[in-house]
């Protein structure tokens, strides 16, 4: 039978290439977890994509109801869930204003950590009892906030939870700060805050289920991929020299269809079952284990964002 992917924001950039590059091979079925129900099924026409190689379900990360709601609607639809992609993301670098999901915590961690974690605890029963050969629970990550010990890793602001004390108020800014160390507002601090949190769940869900599940947790970097949407909030000159930027001086570009190429080989090769692995790509395009950063391997603080988090969402 053919697989099945979920794959949060699958409307744009990275998300729409995995799904693209999944259905192509004609051997997996994407639902597409989206905010906007018309957006996504147009961009996946709009790709080439087979209408019956995906099916849209709305998903708003921003709201922790839309999050149980997705997850009675997909099992509605009475597919196995073989594969989780945990890959949509709010990036706002240029905020002065933090903003808040409808559960009141600050937007990026809101959605990128906090929506993405309670949807993958729901899931994870469900990955469970598929018979899939290789099960899989994917959360991407990212070299900026993963790598301290690299260039793009040290641009400021640093990613940094020190002792979650922001978190464990409720990310509110009321009575609380709306920043994971309790720190004033940066949006650009709180995106990457949150990518810290995608790899330390990742671990933390390796290393409390993958015995038990024999799931396979994993997380990626899959190159700086510099003409996403997820810089539309930047201010214009940077989304014009971004590019050629990334392209000429680092490096690290990679196109939105190779990028999607290196997801869906996380979905789907048979060679990358390990789990607990963060993988990213050298320049022959091969995948290696990367490491990461202090901070983003701390097992003590994935433990306690762990605990937090699932007081936040309502599951503790
Ligand atoms: P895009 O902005 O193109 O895609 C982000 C997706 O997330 C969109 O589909 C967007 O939906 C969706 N999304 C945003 N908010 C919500 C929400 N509340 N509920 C549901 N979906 C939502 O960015 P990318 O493709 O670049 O980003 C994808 C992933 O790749 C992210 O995890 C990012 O951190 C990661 N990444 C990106 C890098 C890059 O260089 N671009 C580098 C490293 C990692 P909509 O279409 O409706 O706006």
């Amino acid at each position: 039978r053919k697989g099945t992917a979920v794959i949060t924001g699958a409307s744009s950039g990275l998300g729409l290439a995995t799904a693209k590059a999944l259905a192509e091979t004609g051997k997996w079925h994407v639902i597409m977890a989206c905010r906007d129900f018309l957006k996504a099924s147009r961009a996946a026409k709009a790709a080439g994509m087979d209408k019956d190689s995906f099916t849209v379900v709305h998903l708003d990360l921003a709201s922790l109801d839309s999050v149980r709601q997705f997850v009675r609607n997909v099992r509605q639809l009475e597919m196995p869930i073989d594969v989780v992609v945990c890959n949509a993301a709010v990036y706002q670098p240029t905020a002065k204003e933090p903003s808040y999901t409808a559960d009141g915590f600050e937007m990026s961690v809101g959605v990128n950590h906090l929506g993405h974690f309670l949807l993958a605890r729901e899931l994870l029963s469900d990955l469970q009892s598929s018979d899939y050969p290789s099960k899989r629970l994917i959360i991407v990550g990212s070299i900026t906030a993963g790598n301290t010990n690299t260039l793009a890793g040290n641009v400021p602001p640093k990613a940094n939870l020190g002792d979650l004390r922001g978190l464990a108020g409720g990310l509110n800014g009321v009575g609380s700060s709306v920043m994971i160390d309790g720190g004033e507002f940066d949006g650009a601090k709180a995106y990457k805050d949150s990518k810290v949190c995608n790899m330390l769940t990742m671990q933390e869900f390796h290393r409390r289920y993958h015995e038990e599940t024999g799931v396979t947790f994993a997380s990626l970097y899959p190159g700086c991929i510099a003409t996403t949407g997820l810089f539309r909030e930047h201010i214009p000159l940077f989304r014009l020299l971004f590019p050629p930027f990334q392209k000429y001086i680092t490096k690290g570009y990679v196109s939105e269809e190779e990028a999607g190429k290196r997801l869906a080989q996380v979905v789907s090769d048979p060679s990358l079952t390990k789990s607990g692995v963060y993988w990213s790509w050298n320049k022959n395009s091969a995948s290696f284990e990367n490491q990461l950063s202090e901070e983003a391997s701390d097992a003590d603080k994935a433990k306690k964002l762990w605990e937090i988090s699932e007081k936040l969402v309502g599951l503790a």
